[in-house]
């Protein structure tokens, strides 16, 4: 890709040499303690009316909030640049039209990107007009709910519930949105699916020529068993080697694992990688209830170990993880400087 790089690619760039950078934690555990019911998914309860018609239940619909709770995702972004997050993620996990399709709002999916992107924007704003610190939205791309080198059908093993060129569509409408919305960086997040992620990043790329600049990428995989590999089936190094190609601004991993069992997968990609590492781990793993127990001060630690050891550039929280766990974490990590990239040999 031979586009200009974006304004906030320097300044990214030169914070990340001088530093390790903090990107913020959950955004469902923090809408969870809210107790919204229907009416203010939807809005027409409290907040502001969907204006995207739908014969579907909202509730649960995390995304959706950007458009009928602004002020309340805007406070959560808020109180996580507050707590010390350089980078703040879209709450945009789900805004695809393939993930969507479930709660039958694929034509929110424009707005949904781009307000989700100023709202995050608008939180950051506030929070460095009180301390100066300049701060990075993240337009965050989830995996959506379909894999498209598996089949959900075990008596059908060609069948695929989704196709390369059907994400690649939904991914570009996405990558566009965020940016129109004013996103930063953009955040290829939780890859279960390899295959997935590839056609994210074609159509991140697509949309960066289209917007005429080039967007740092941040992109993160999931490791989801004991034999630390990914859904379809790669270790991290093999992850890298499918990913490389893309000149990621950064390479990690997130959410499945807490810190601890994340690290021995860490180790092995910061071994392989020349480009800036990221992790996000979960706050341990969930118990019975599917809650997750690790308070601030159990996370840090085990985060500025990974410091320590100088493997991370970028390190922050997935689920369960809360302000305090990233203020926690900024302040375990100041005192180590950042993993240095390595040649490629
Ligand atoms: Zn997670």
């Amino acid at each position: 890709m031979s586009l200009p790089p974006s304004p906030a690619f320097a300044a990214l760039n030169k914070a990340a040499s001088e530093r390790i950078l903090i990107l913020d934690g959950a955004m469902g555990t923090q809408i969870q303690a809210l107790g919204l019911g229907e009416d203010d998914y939807t809005g027409h309860g409290s907040g502001h009316a969907c204006r995207h018609h739908t014969d579907h239940p909202q509730q649960g619909n995390n995304d959706l909030l950007i458009l009928t709770q602004p002020e309340a995702v805007e406070e959560i972004h808020y109180r996580y640049a507050m707590a010390g997050a350089d980078i703040v993620e879209t709450n945009t996990f789900s805004a695809t039209t393939i993930a969507q399709h479930d709660y039958g709002l694929e034509e929110a999916v424009h707005d949904l990107n781009v307000e989700g992107a100023r709202v995050v924007r608008r939180a950051l704003d506030r929070a460095t007009a009180k301390d100066g610190r300049p701060r990075f939205v993240a337009g965050a791309i989830g995996p959506t709910n379909r894999t498209a080198s598996m089949s959900p059908d075990v008596n059908d093993p060609g069948y695929r519930a989704v196709t390369f060129e059907g994400l690649r569509a939904a991914y570009l409408q996405q990558a566009k949105g965020l940016i129109a919305g004013g996103a930063d960086i953009l955040l290829i997040e939780t890859i279960f699916d390899t295959l997935n992620a590839k056609a994210a990043i074609f159509a991140c790329i697509q949309a960066m020529e289209d917007h005429g600049s080039r967007l740092p990428m941040m992109i993160s995989g999931t490791i989801t068993d004991a034999s630390g590999r990914t859904l379809s089936g790669q270790t991290p190094t093999a992850f890298w080697h499918s990913v490389r190609h893309a000149n990621p601004w950064t390479i990690g991993l997130n959410c499945a694992l807490g810190a601890s069992a994340m690290r021995p997968h860490l180790v092995e990609l910061s071994g392989v990688a020349d480009t800036l590492i990221c992790a996000y781990p979960n706050a341990g793993l969930p118990n019975a209830f599917g809650q997750y127990d690790e308070g601030p001060d159990d996370t840090a630690p085990q985060v500025a170990e990974f410091a320590r050891a100088g493997l991370v550039n970028v390190v922050g929280g997935c689920c369960g993880t809360t302000p305090d766990h990233i203020r926690a974490i900024a302040d375990a990590v100041a005192p180590f400087a950042p993993r240095k990239v390595p040649a490629y040999a």
